[in-house]
């Protein structure tokens, strides 16, 4: 168990989610002092440390209670969970939020000049991939008899290397696919970066710190999928207008100074306003039109 007071953090010390994780603590209100080369980060305006580590320990760190929280694909959290299951090791998390970045899927893929195959053409084939795990248990679930060969990097050149006969790699473009001449086939898992916490978590200081982050973490989504809407609208045609704006929310009607005719609308919306919305509030007389980012909401 982790015996320091302070909420350990596990996240990613370089790769694709180190920035979306410094970013989402910088979004939460926490001061970090991140140095290059230091594994711990301390927190400056709370009680609170980031492990730097590399993603594959993050869920054990978590497990183990070395760590109270961590951000992981849930790619590395599965394949991690079934690997200790099978071992017998405590592989339980809670899992606090799904975050939203770090999006991928793990899925099959063969030499393009192949061409389109079904999951028979699997049997007996060799697949080279980075989570045996959770390839062994698709194949175990579909019936198909092939062997995996594990590989920590560069698994989309394996075939081409003559390595294995098939991939099972992450994907989120399909650009690497592509140039490496590979044809996608089925996901098997489709993922995105997760928020965990170790399930045994007692602390009461911590668990006090972790529900003043989460309504933040909920704020900081909401506000990322939420627009500010403000125009000037002519007050006869103000039920139409109102009529037409997006999400469900109530406009704030304003005097404008001056003006007997028009009025100010503010509202924050659950969705973006489009061009087309837009043109037809002009069209009903309607001007000054702004859609603004919100950057933080509490409800
Ligand atoms: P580490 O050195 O920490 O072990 P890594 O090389 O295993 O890093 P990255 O390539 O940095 O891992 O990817 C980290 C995570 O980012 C993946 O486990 C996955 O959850 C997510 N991810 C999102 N898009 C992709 C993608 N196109 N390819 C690989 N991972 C992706
Ligand atoms: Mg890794």
């Amino acid at each position: 168990m982790s015996n320091s007071n302070r909420l350990r953090i596990a996240i990613q010390k370089g790769g694709r989610l180190s920035k979306d994780c410094q970013d989402l603590l910088k979004q939460l209100g926490v001061k970090l002092n991140l140095r290059e080369q230091r594994l711990i980060a301390h927190s400056t305006n709370m009680p609170i440390d980031v492990l730097r580590v590399r993603d594959d320990d993050i869920p054990g760190l978590v497990m183990d209670g070395v760590c109270d929280l961590g951000i992981v694909g849930e790619n590395v959290l599965v394949e991690v969970q079934a690997e200790r299951e099978r071992q017998g090791v405590p592989s339980e998390v809670n899992k606090l939020s799904k975050l939203d970045f770090g999006y991928c899927r793990l899925a099959l893929a063969w030499p393009q000049e192949l061409g389109k195959q079904d999951k028979s053409w699997f049997e007996g084939k060799r697949i080279a991939t980075t989570y045996p795990e959770i390839l062994t248990q698709y194949l175990k679930r579909e019936g198909i008899n092939a062997s995996t060969v594990m590989l920590t990097g560069s698994v989309e050149v394996a075939p081409r290397a003559g390595l294995a006969d098939a991939i099972c790699d992450l994907v989120s473009t399909g650009a690497t696919l592509e140039a490496n001449g590979l044809m996608q086939g089925d996901t098997i898992l489709e993922s995105n970066a997760c928020l965990i916490q170790n399930k045994d978590l007692q602390d009461t200081d911590k668990l006090a710190l972790i529900n003043k982050l989460m309504p933040r973490l909920r704020g900081v989504r909401q506000a990322k999928e939420s627009k500010y809407i403000m125009l000037h609208a002519p007050k006869d045609k103000l039920d139409e207008i109102c009529d037409i704006l997006p999400g469900s929310g109530q406009p704030t009607v304003l005097a404008l100074a001056g003006s007997e005719e028009y009025v100010a609308l503010h509202m924050v919306s659950s969705e973006t306003l489009f061009w087309e919305t837009m043109e037809q509030l002009k069209a009903l007389g309607a001007n000054s039109i702004l859609v603004m980012p919100i950057e933080k909401m509490m409800e």
